[in-house]
């Protein structure tokens, strides 16, 4: 695991000069600075250790290599997982980790028409298609131990952009946990009523500001699944607002809705409408989750542990897209840039 130093480089939330508009690059400049209520989060996840984080009791499914992924996908649905640790019984031990971005990759690549089977998604094993992807992606499990700090933690999830990081104890090489930035934020709000309240939190978005601001991916309500599949596999982000012909946003469709196509076995129908689709998610959150220009850090991290989602879209007046807050933002923001480290945008 990689060690970073504490020390001496800031990062100023309190007068950060540029706006939203005069943003000059995709995402921000800081301003180095040396206000104590900087550090405050970054010393808090440098203090508490993955272990804190593990909730008393949650459900942990783990597959074997040789189970076939279609399988493997109904199961992540039968059981309500997102992910899950990836055994390889010849070499006994974790090999990686399937998510639902897997299911999305496989779709996308092998997705021909509604009439066509996709003969891959029935037929082959999970190491059969980690044989093929494995070299274009992370080909090892990227894991922490329970006694290592929430900021190593933060850093490997936003370093390595993943969401999903199991916790295995070294001892027995059991997966105590996936830790994901949604339970890290979540022990942040529960528990970071214990300390003092930053002064940075009363900032408004466009002032410090902190997400992505310029060039983001949406889909229209009229396009295909399939076209949604594209962007998620080209621009590699983990949810498109929903927008309208006006380039209102009307729904949100992140990478975890595209299980419900597994749930509802539809995936072989990937030319029905974003409309449709979003109209038939099971379980899915009420409306949009936005939040606006003016609204305070404080707001926004309130908003988004309470609805318990991975981002808002910041909308103007009009409801059109401006950007994305995202909790990967937020880590970066609060956690490392105090630290002088860039694990998201470099
Ligand atoms: P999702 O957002 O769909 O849960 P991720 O962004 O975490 O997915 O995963 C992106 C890719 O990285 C997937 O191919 C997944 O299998 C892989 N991956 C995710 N977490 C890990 C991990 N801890 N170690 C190795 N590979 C991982
Ligand atoms: P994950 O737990 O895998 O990170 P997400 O937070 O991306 O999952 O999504 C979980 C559910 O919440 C999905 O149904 C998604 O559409 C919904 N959701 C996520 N963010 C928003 C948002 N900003 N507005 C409305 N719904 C959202
Ligand atoms: P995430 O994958 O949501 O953890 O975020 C990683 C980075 O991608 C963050 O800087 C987000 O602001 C950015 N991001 C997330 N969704 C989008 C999107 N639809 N368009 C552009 N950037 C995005």
């Amino acid at each position: 695991m990689e060690r970073h130093s504490t020390d001496t480089v800031s990062i100023q939330f309190g007068e950060c000069a540029a706006t939203l508009h005069e943003a000059s690059s995709t995402h921000h400049s800081y301003k180095l600075c040396s206000d104590p209520d900087t550090f405050i989060y970054m010393k808090f996840m440098k203090s508490h250790c993955c272990y804190d984080a593990i909730p008393t009791s949650s459900k942990l499914v783990i597959f074997d290599t040789s189970l076939q992924v279609k399988k493997a996908f109904f199961a992540m649905v039968s059981n309500g997982v997102r992910a899950a640790p990836l055994w390889d019984n010849k070499l006994k031990c974790f090999v990686g980790m399937l998510t639902i971005t897997d299911f999305i990759n496989i779709l996308h690549r092998y997705y021909k028409s509604p009439l066509v089977q996709i003969y891959e998604l029935e037929e082959h094993k999970i190491e059969t298609w980690r044989e093929i992807y494995l070299q274009y992606s992370i080909n090892r499990l990227i894991s922490i131990t329970p006694d290592s700090s929430l900021f190593d933690a933060i850093y490997s999830l936003l370093k390595n952009k993943i969401h999903r990081l199991p916790v295995i104890d070294p001892a027995s090489g059991n997966v105590l946990h996936i830790l994901t930035h949604k339970r890290i934020l979540k022990f942040l709000h529960i528990f970071g009523s214990m300390i003092p309240k930053p002064r940075f939190l009363q900032k408004r978005i466009n002032e410090v500001p902190i997400g992505t601001f310029k060039e983001i991916a949406t889909v229209q309500e009229s396009a295909s699944v399939y076209d949604a599949l594209s962007i998620f596999v080209e621009r590699r982000v983990s949810a498109l607002p929903v927008v309208n012909e006006e380039g209102k946003v009307v729904a949100l469709y992140s990478r975890f809705d595209v299980i419900n196509l597994a749930a509802q076995k539809n995936y072989n129908n990937l030319n029905m409408t974003m409309r449709e689709a979003v109209a038939s998610r099971a379980g899915w959150v009420e409306g949009v989750l936005k939040c606006y220009p003016h609204e305070t850090l404080e707001t926004i991290i309130d908003r988004i542990a309470k609805a318990e989602v991975h981002r808002l879209v910041l909308v103007d007046g009009d409801d059109v897209v401006r950007g994305i807050v995202s909790l990967s933002d937020l880590l970066q923001a609060l956690v490392l840039s105090p630290a002088g480290i860039d694990a998201l945008y470099s």
